[in-house]
């Protein structure tokens, strides 16, 4: 059972301001819209670097280069793809009513729900927050953003530029902890888009249940990688290692889609080791001093990741580190480390890891491994490696995850043109491109009678008309 939630009389008036401009915007003309995305596109692009230090400020240590590549960009590409195609999106649409309506006309008016919030955790904040509010805000809705408690000073900061620009009744931040979350989710929006863990994801759809919010759950898991027995883009063994193994280290590991374990078929254990430790030597010549490695979060999740490895280990996995340096707790930075033998109960096999440490799994035969993944809660990803085409066709039909990405990484979830969600436990709903303003639109039906009806032929007194119908 949840504990009550307290009401934040602040909260609450925010939230009140919101819907009542809500209720009287009707379906927001398209230069609002464009107006408002522009503003937000302004906010990133004009503080790409107080964004990227306050993130790494918060982090520890946040490559920069990541912030660049997986925030900053990612969110401005979407912006501009709102701005690109928003405009048709809203369009009216005309659909045949069939002969029975005749001449009556049918068409769907989209339209924006209202007040949307967005629930946002702490491993990508500008990614998380401004990549919903981009989907919500080309729907023509009003929006109100919780960002996570482990990201202070990106919180402050982005609640400070949002406010320069934006009234509040129009898009508003709001920082806080698990407190301010619970009274958050208690907020009858019309829509709720959450992103963060499977356990704090059934909290928020039992809040939300209570207002009879609709919710998209944008949740985390277990989402495997397959090493193939033809693995490797032309055969290149070594190449598909590093595209791995750059999932596993990109922001630490502390990344939903990031591969949380592999399959890799019997026999191949030392060649995986060797292609991993080299492309980690490559990535990061000097894991002590490079700054392209990012640190965990907090002394909290770098204690859970080494509770992880030693649980493995006193069960009798082998630890394979990957990299020369050792980890360093005083700076957060976890040493990359592959397991392999790892016993089944183990805890690393059991919960999301969101690190960078690889349980590897041996296989025999394909179908084992479909079991295995079939046998637990739908990943939000998964990933194959794989050249033979009837293994990558098996493996696409047999499966079901959020999405795929075969040869690489992460890809998936970069063009606009796909949505982006998870399915079963690893969430439900999806955002992103055209996608995100259906998720946060109404499509509603409108059917226009002309004085002529065919139906009035159908009005009682019935007699037998009805029966020939
Ligand atoms: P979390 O679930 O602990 O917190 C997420 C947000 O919810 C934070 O803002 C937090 O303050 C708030 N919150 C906490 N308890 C709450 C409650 N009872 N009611 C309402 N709000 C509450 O997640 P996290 O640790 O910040 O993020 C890591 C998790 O997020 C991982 O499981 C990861 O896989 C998942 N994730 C998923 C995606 C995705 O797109 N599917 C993306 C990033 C992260």
């Amino acid at each position: 059972m949840n504990p009550p939630i307290q009401h934040d009389p602040a909260l609450s008036a925010l939230f009140e301001a919101q819907r009542a401009a809500s209720r009287k915007d009707g379906v927001v003309p398209w230069a609002i819209r464009a107006d408002r995305l522009k503003r937000l596109s302004t906010l990133v692009r004009d503080n790409r670097s107080a964004i990227a230090a306050a993130i790494n400020d918060d982090f520890g240590q946040r490559s920069f280069h990541e912030t660049e590549l997986l925030e900053i960009n990612h969110v401005l590409d979407g912006i501009g793809h709102s701005l690109q195609h928003g405009r048709s999106w809203m369009k009216t649409t005309q659909r045949s009513p069939g002969y029975k309506y005749w001449p009556g006309q049918a068409s769907i008016l989209p339209q924006p729900l209202g007040v949307v919030g967005v629930v946002v955790p702490w491993n990508y904040p500008l990614e998380l927050s401004l990549g919903p509010a981009n989907s919500a805000m080309v729907a023509g809705n009003r929006i109100m953003i919780k960002l996570s408690e482990l990201t202070p000073r990106f919180g402050a900061l982005l609640a400070e530029l949002v406010a320069r620009r934006f009234d509040a009744d129009e898009l508003c931040i709001v920082n806080g902890g698990v407190d301010a979350g619970r009274a958050f989710c208690g907020l009858p929006f019309d829509h709720l888009l959450f992103t963060g863990s499977t356990a704090v994801g059934h909290q928020v759809m039992q809040a939300a249940s209570d207002n009879l919010t609709p919710v998209t759950l944008e949740l985390g898991g277990k989402s495997p990688a397959i090493f193939g027995m033809q693995a490797g883009p032309g055969g290149d063994y070594d190449k598909a290692v590093m595209r791995l193994m750059i999932g596993k280290t990109l922001n630490a590991g502390q990344t939903c889609i990031a591969p949380d374990y592999a399959f890799i078929p019997r026999g191949q254990l030392d060649r995986f080791i060797g292609a991993a430790r080299r492309a980690i030597g490559q990535f990061y010549p000097s894991l002590a001093t490079t700054p392209d490695y990012t640190s965990i979060i907090n002394n909290r999740h770098f204690a859970r990741l080494q509770a992880l490895v030693d649980d493995a280990v006193q069960r009798g996995a082998q630890a394979w580190p990957l990299s020369d340096a050792a980890s360093e707790p005083a700076r957060r930075r976890f040493a990359p480390v592959a397991l392999s033998s790892v016993a089944a109960g183990s805890t690393v096999l059991e919960q999301e890891i969101f690190g960078p440490v690889l349980p590897l799994v041996e296989y025999d035969d394909i179908e084992e491994v479909i079991a295995a993944i079939n046998a637990r809660p739908r990943p939000l990803a998964l990933y194959l490696f794989e050249s033979d085409r009837k293994v990558i066709a098996r493996v696409l039909g047999g499966t079901l995850s959020g999405g795929v990405t075969i040869n690489d990484v992460f890809f998936h979830v970069g063009p606009d043109n796909l949505p982006f969600g998870g399915v079963g436990a690893s969430g439900m709903g999806a955002y992103h491109g055209e996608t995100g303003f259906r998720t946060f639109t109404h499509d509603k039906p409108v059917f226009r009678q002309p004085t002529f009806s065919l139906l009035s032929w159908v009005y009682p007194p019935y007699g037998r008309r009805a029966e020939r119908l």
